[in-house]
């Protein structure tokens, strides 16, 4: 679909606003915020997609946490807001980087040759053995030396002590491989203690019980371990505990501290004490460029910056593109860990995007209320009275939608454990369109919401340009109507009050 054609849709979707979502005829602030929602348009949010498109072409594919393609991608979102009129922060924060340069590779010298399938680093398949996330590098070929092995396996799981204690290497040549087995103590301490006897390498095997049989993902936690360490089958491992074994392993990686920023604009504008917040997550995984997952929040949320920047409004706009999301939401579990108490209660509600524009859609919204009756339980309160301001904009224009568990899995997940009403939006990863849905939306019945989730296709054409001028009128009127809500969701002292004095009004939309 044409850029031309986007914008229209967006338009006739605003333009629909309900009624209750026009100011009451008092001193506004802006002139219209019909107007001001209006203002925001599908094709520059896709013009950011592109624009992150074109970042990640020339870094190499990716826009990950650590990677020159996220600091193009913060400068880029940074550039845009201080020219919209945005105070922008950049927050740093050290988090433990890692990423496999390339296959790794194991083959038998002795006795008889024989060569081992790898596991790639994008996962795709699953080898005779992995490289253990924070291994070091290296390209070893040595003699293979038992550790501590319990063969066959103990009757339970963790019987083998393999590795766990100094003692273990007693009489371990230095320069050999390390042959090691789970079980008892972390994959760090067998890793470590075999890099402090002097191996070469490590090879942990899993430890042969029924369900511990197959090829080891293992981590080591985190940086610091310089030699090759990589899992295998129990199957492997027997075979190579034989007597005169010898193995070439090569492995090639990355594995150390590094630095990442989220990037937090904060209006110029609105009543510091209450805070009304958005955020998206701008780091892709590094096995591609992430532009549905998640350039599409991030660029919907820039092009709503851009539209308010400079207009007064009566809470106080911040709006965040987080790093680190895709490694366990790093930079907003920072963020809120590193807010003073005082600041964080001064936080009304949460808004989060991630996902807006997948290719195989359903417009979702988060279940702040449990209504679904699935999964995580509701949301603080207010997060019921955020999800309905989404369900009633879509029933308004007669768009269907559905509910997504609010399991807490994205940025706003730190939010509503410290107990801020959040909402969002979500069009869905790779869970399975059902055909109930392809009724209500369109799309195939039986594949995934996104194909290319976390992977390298997640490209500039991998995004339903339909949802996201959806979710941008959307995201849009939340905003808006949020920035000038007088009763904000949730409990307030002086909310009652205020609601029996002045309903019907902007944010009691219910
Ligand atoms: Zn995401």
């Amino acid at each position: 679909m044409r850029s031309g054609v986007i914008r229209s849709i967006a338009l006739s979707a605003a333009l629909a606003l309900p009624l209750a979502y026009t100011h009451p005829a008092q001193a506004d602030p802006v002139p219209s915020q019909k107007s001001l929602i209006t203002s925001v348009g599908a094709s520059a949010a896709k013009r950011h997609m592109q624009a992150l498109q074109d970042i990640a072409n020339a870094n190499g594919g990716t826009r990950a946490a650590g990677t020159p393609g996220f600091l193009a991608s913060r400068d880029y979102v940074a550039g845009k807001l201080k020219k919209a009129g945005w105070n922008v922060t950049l927050q740093p924060f050290d988090f433990a980087f890692f990423k496999e340069n390339a296959t790794a590779s194991m083959e038998r010298t002795a006795p008889a040759p024989k060569v081992y399938a790898p596991t790639p680093p994008d996962g795709s398949s699953v080898g005779d053995f992995a490289t253990m996330t924070y291994s070091g590098s290296g390209n070893v070929t040595a003699a293979l030396q038992n550790v501590d092995l319990m063969l066959p396996p103990g009757p339970t799981p963790s019987s083998s002590t393999s590795g766990c204690e100094a003692a273990d290497f007693a009489g371990f040549v230095p320069g050999n491989i390390a042959l090691l087995q789970r079980g008892t103590c972390t994959f760090a301490v067998k890793a470590q203690n075999a890099q402090a006897a002097g191996a070469s390498a490590a090879i942990i095997f899993n430890e042969g019980q029924p369900g511990r049989t197959a090829t080891l993902q293992g981590t080591l936690g985190g940086p610091g371990v310089t030699i090759p360490v990589v899992g295998a089958s129990f199957d492997v491992g027997q075979e190579l505990s034989a007597a005169g074994t010898a193995v070439h392993v090569v492995t090639n990686t990355t594995s150390e501290i590094r630095t990442t920023y989220n990037v937090v604009a904060d209006s110029k504008y609105g009543d510091p004490n209450k805070v009304v917040m958005l955020g998206a997550h701008l780091d892709s995984v590094l096995p591609g460029p992430g532009i549905n997952d998640n350039g599409s929040g991030s660029a919907v949320d820039l092009t709503i910056a851009e539209a308010l920047g400079k207009i007064p409004t009566r809470n106080h706009l911040r709006i965040a593109w987080w790093s680190g999301e895709e490694l366990g939401l790093l930079g907003s579990t920072f963020y809120v860990a590193n807010l003073p108490a005082d600041q964080l209660a001064k936080i009304k509600l949460y808004l989060n995007f991630d996902m807006v524009a997948s290719p195989n859609y359903a417009l979702k919204i988060y279940d702040g209320d449990d209504s679904d009756n699935t999964g995580a339980p509701a949301g603080p309160a207010g997060s019921d009275e955020i999800e309905k301001l989404f369900e009633k904009y879509f029933d308004t224009i007669h768009q269907a939608h559905n509910g997504t568990d609010f399991d807490g899995r994205s940025d706003y997940g730190p939010f509503i454990a410290a107990g801020i009403p959040a909402g969002g939006l979500f069009t869905g990863a790779e869970g399975i369109k059902t055909a109930e849905e392809a009724t209500l939306f369109g799309g195939t019945a039986g594949v995934a919401y996104d194909h290319c989730y976390h992977q390298a296709c997640d490209t500039i054409a991998n995004v339903n340009d339909k949802a996201l001028a959806l979710n941008l009128g959307a995201i849009a009127t939340a905003a808006v109507v949020y920035a000038y809500a007088t009763d904000l969701p949730g409990p307030a002292a002086a909310t009652t009050a205020r609601k029996a004095a002045a309903a019907p009004e902007i944010g009691t939309v219910r």
